[in-house]
């Protein structure tokens, strides 16, 4: 294919997305198909010689669609969402009609900029201090690796990059049990060893217990560990947990340790000023992670990093040789130096974009009606019988079980999702297995969301 042929293919690619997204109230949320059975239908190598469009697109159409789970679907409220607004997806368009690498500011000066000038924008509607600049990685975890070796560093005095880990201290990060397991990677990849992530126990709430928190740095530090960081939770993917920032970001002051807030969830609700309570003295961190791809619209990959001071992290992941450096110019910004891959996309589009055509007040409306459908729903599968609510609506997500116990829940599960009108996952909580809800998909009506109590209904 040719410049000319994309042309004409985009148009035709323009046009089945549309009927795509139409049509898909019409499909199954969850993909349908046996493990295997697409890749059998495959050739076992590739081809020699080309093929023509029209069978490639044939293919596409008869294969593809039919073995995916569909993450647009209104009816999506499985793990978090991944929202993408029509809009971003024209900005992802335009992204690979240009194809560049942003890797440093001359290779794309205007990714550089268009960051820049987000992170701003961003910072400023979720309501941060100036403190805060920050960068767009391509995921959370990716983001939260990238904080977890910033704290190993500026512990280690920078040694551990060079000298690397065996000579080191013992190293220590806490953290609650409701953080994701993109903590308990980064701990792992960092070379600190996932038993040297210390769970602190949480309250009744689902909050890690600041006393707890003090005694067991206190105690690490008399068994010679090196305390060198505190990740905090604020929506917890299970059940929505949010740590209590303030006390736990005074605790980190006194110990002279660094803080992360893990918010790749429920940060794009923090546009809306009634719920920043929830992250309440969240601008004391040091860095603030949140996805603009879950909540918020911006197409998948779009994970934004605030920072009080990103030159500790510039100083861990950023390499400058001679084949990077931008000769000719004033000092300039090179992203790449924040983050851990060399190679980025330019993610900043699909933000400028997004927030634009919508504007924040539309997608303030969004979430807020995501909430309050949420608590609707909640309060109508509490009536229904055999039913019972584990745990109450956290921003949009909450969790319900069977009374019957583990195996009757997984059954029901299972049942929801083969019948496909909805979509729900499950988490552990509390040793039960649990179905999770959570509202957040962006073109989701009120019908849609009580689709659930009348699948619900239905199938118990
Ligand atoms: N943190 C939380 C709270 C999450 O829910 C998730 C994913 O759902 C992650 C981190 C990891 O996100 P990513 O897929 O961007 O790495």
């Amino acid at each position: 294919m040719d410049h000319k042929g994309l042309k004409e293919w985009s148009k035709k690619a323009a046009d089945w997305a549309h009927d795509y997204h139409e049509g898909l109230r019409d499909r199954p949320v969850r993909a349908t198909l046996e493990p295997g059975s697409l890749r059998d239908q495959l050739p076992t190598s590739a081809p020699e010689h080309a093929e023509a469009m029209e069978t490639i697109w044939e293919d596409f159409t008869s294969l593809v669609p039919d073995a995916m789970t569909h993450w647009q679907h209104p009816r999506f409220f499985a793990y978090f969402p991944a929202n993408a607004a029509p809009v971003s997806m024209l900005a992802e368009q335009l992204v690979n009609a240009m194809a560049s690498n942003a890797l440093i500011w001359q290779t794309a000066p205007a990714a550089t900029e268009v960051e820049q000038a987000m992170m701003v924008w961003l910072r400023k509607a979720l309501g941060l201090p100036d403190a805060f600049t920050g960068t767009i990685h391509d995921s959370a975890t990716t983001a939260t690796l990238s904080a977890i070796l910033t704290m190993r560093e500026a512990a280690l005095e920078w040694k551990g990059l060079y000298e690397g880990l065996s000579a080191q201290p013992r190293m220590r990060v806490y953290a609650s049990g409701e953080t994701h397991s993109s903590i308990d990677k980064a701990v792992r990849v960092a070379g600190i060893g996932q038993d040297n992530l210390v769970k602190i126990p949480v309250d009744d709430d689902l909050s890690m217990r600041p006393d707890l928190l003090a005694q067991a740095i206190k105690e690490d530090r008399a068994a010679g560990y090196l305390p060198i960081g505190i990740v905090l939770c604020a929506g917890g993917t299970s059940v929505g947990a949010f740590d209590k920032m303030k006390e736990c970001i005074a605790i980190a002051r006194e110990e002279d340790l660094p803080t992360h807030i893990d918010a790749a969830w429920a940060g794009s609700a923090m546009i809306c000023p009634e719920f920043r309570e929830l992250w309440d003295g969240a601008e004391g961190a040091d860095s603030i992670i949140f996805n603009p791809h879950k909540w918020l619209g911006a197409q998948f990959d779009c994970a934004v990093q605030f920072m009080r001071n990103p030159v500790d992290q510039v100083r861990t992941l950023g390499l400058r040789p001679t084949y990077l450096e931008t000769l000719g110019t004033s000092e300039v910004t090179n992203f790449n130096e924040w983050t851990v891959p060399l190679g980025r996309r330019f993610r900043a589009l699909k933000i400028w974009f997004l927030l634009r055509a919508h504007g924040l007040e539309d997608l303030r409306q969004r979430i807020r009606n995501h909430v309050a459908w949420s608590n609707e729903l909640y309060g109508k599968i509490a009536q229904l019988p055999g039913i019972e609510m584990i745990t109450t609506p956290r921003l949009s997500l909450f969790s319900f079980a069977l009374e019957a116990g583990d195996e009757a829940t997984e059954k029901l599960l299972q049942q929801i999702n083969d019948d496909g009108r909805i979509y729900l996952t499950q988490t552990h909580h509390k040793g039960r297995l649990v179905i999770r809800v959570q509202v957040g998909q962006f073109d989701c009506t009120r019908d849609d969301v009580m689709m659930v109590e009348k699948v619900l209904k239905e199938l118990i």
